[in-house]
């Protein structure tokens, strides 16, 4: 089996992002974010702040109607589309139509953090994924439920697509018991990346990182004070703020892996240890970059 490489400074300048220093918002990439629900919103701000942070261009988050009024106020940096609400309080399905055009005009879409699990996320996540053909696509927490009944579904993107699941996530994905993901994180990262033809990001205190093709990095400098409400939803914004910038899927994972495990060893030092918050993580990622770059 092919070696598993770690994730270091180095291997990141061996990994060039795209220029940081082009002129336009346009350049560095138009974002869209479809998450939250009404029981989770931060899930929103915590990855549009952190794709911000990360340099993308211009942003907009899609909602439910409830969460709109006030996810812009918390982010006017944002352009905010208020869609149709289930009685769940998550997004209805039939939201896919209303953002063809959205998702025709963006360069990146992060679709998942804080959705409910229900058959409507399912179904608008797949319609959405089939619409992306063109975007770069991140998948995480509640978008996973597409890929269970349809896992060729990201296959459809031409830019691979990154997923994000945790240990709990994973097993729901592979349908296996969680303790058989945090036995054997990296097999199970290489699975997923076979199966659903994604790069696979499965995260924990190590970090695996396994493109498609099956190479495979590793990252565990990160602090356990990342394992945190929250953390996730940061990583899954910087990861998809690098795509919009124009990073291939591998690249913005691992730098984002990397910037992540970072930030947390910083507010750890800053803080004395654990009790640092997710929404601390996005203004540590313009420095980190700046300095790794
Ligand atoms: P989530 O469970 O979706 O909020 O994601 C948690 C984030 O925290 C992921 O990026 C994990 O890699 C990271 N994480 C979880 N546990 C640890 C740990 N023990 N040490 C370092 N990072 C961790
Ligand atoms: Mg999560």
């Amino acid at each position: 089996m092919a070696a598993v490489t770690p994730v270091t400074e180095h291997l990141l300048r061996s990994r060039r992002l795209p220029d940081p220093d082009c002129d336009s918002k346009d350049d560095r990439g138009r974002l869209l974010i479809v998450a939250g629900c009404t029981a989770l919103p931060g899930a929103v701000l915590l990855a549009a702040h952190t794709a911000m942070r990360a340099g993308a261009g211009k942003l907009k988050l899609a909602v439910c109607k409830d969460i709109a009024i006030p996810i812009g106020i918390a982010m006017p940096e944002a352009m905010v589309i208020g869609l149709p609400q289930t009685s769940a309080g998550g997004i209805d399905h039939s939201a896919a139509d209303v953002l063809t055009s959205q998702i025709e005009g963006s360069d990146a879409v992060l679709l998942g953090p804080g959705m409910v699990e229900d058959d409507d996320t399912e179904r608008l996540v797949a319609a959405l994924v089939r619409k992306a053909r063109d975007c770069k696509l991140v998948l995480d927490a509640g978008a996973f439920a597409a890929l269970r009944v349809e896992p060729d579904l990201a296959r459809t993107a031409p830019n691979a697509a990154v997923i994000t699941p945790h240990a709990g996530e994973m097993a729901k994905l592979l349908d296996v018991e969680r303790a058989e993901i945090e036995a054997n994180p990296l097999s199970a990262a290489r699975t997923a990346a076979e199966q659903f033809g994604t790069v696979t990001v499965m995260k924990g205190g190590q970090t695996f990182v396994v493109a498609p093709d099956g190479q495979a990095w590793c990252y565990e400098a990160g602090h356990v004070g990342l394992a945190t409400s929250g953390s996730g939803d940061t990583l899954a914004g910087l990861i998809v703020g690098l795509l919009a910038r124009g990073a291939d899927p591998a690249t913005a994972a691992l730098w984002s892996v990397y910037v992540h495990g970072e930030a947390g060893r910083r507010l750890a030092r800053r803080y004395g240890g654990i009790g640092f918050l997710a929404r601390e993580i996005p203004a540590e990622v313009p420095c980190i970059l700046a300095e790794v770059l």
